[in-house]
């Protein structure tokens, strides 16, 4: 069971690396820039730092650092100084990135076959978030869990309050990526 699930998320990434080796739109892109693109479309306003990226795609500084030099040289992000630490540089995607994203993201291959597998694709999609959650509070990961999962998530006022900033979050925050983020299992 173990290793034939394996071999299944094997074949799956290397498709996903395939449709982005062959995707015209992305051929000029290395996977890794694609893959820091996507992470920026899908994180918080705490998580879109360099060291954001590096933590979550798992790599060097240096590898990371490389990849966005190239994604800005392309005018496909922008850096912003924050408001309240000028030392601070948070990565913004240009209306060129949001809009190739669009495009490519979700694979077509991909969105097609859940299509095909109907109500089965919601099921599949919440067992692979319950192994992705099982594996980050067994191992030394880092979370990166959606915002509205988070333990420090709360309403104030009818709005979304992160208890950990002591910020008031927007609506759609909820459903971003944060590297903040700490599961309710470990209140
Ligand atoms: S509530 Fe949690 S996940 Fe959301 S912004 Fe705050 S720390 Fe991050």
């Amino acid at each position: 069971m173990t290793s034939t699930f394996f071999d299944l998320l094997e074949r799956l990434s290397s498709l996903m690396r395939i449709w982005n080796r062959q995707h015209p739109l992305l051929a000029e892109l290395q996977p890794i820039q694609v893959s820091a693109l996507i992470y920026l479309s899908r994180c918080n306003r705490y998580s879109n730092t360099p060291l954001g990226v590096t933590e979550y795609l798992g790599l060097t500084k240096g590898t990371v650092s490389q990849s966005l030099k190239a994604l800005e040289a392309r005018g496909l992000i922008e850096k912003r100084q924050a408001l309240h630490d000028r030392r601070s540089v948070h990565l913004e995607l240009t209306a060129v990135a949001r809009e190739l994203l669009e495009a490519v993201a979700p694979p077509q291959f991909l969105a097609a076959a859940l299509s095909r597998m109907g109500e089965r694709a919601q099921l599949l999609e919440q067992l692979f978030g319950e192994l992705l959650r099982e594996i980050q509070r067994a191992e030394d990961v880092p979370g990166f869990g959606l915002c509205q999962s988070c333990r420090f998530h709360q309403q104030r006022n009818g709005l979304p309050f992160c208890g950990l900033t002591e910020q008031p979050l927007q609506s759609r925050d909820a459903q971003l990526i944060c590297r903040e983020h700490s599961p309710l299992e470990v209140a």
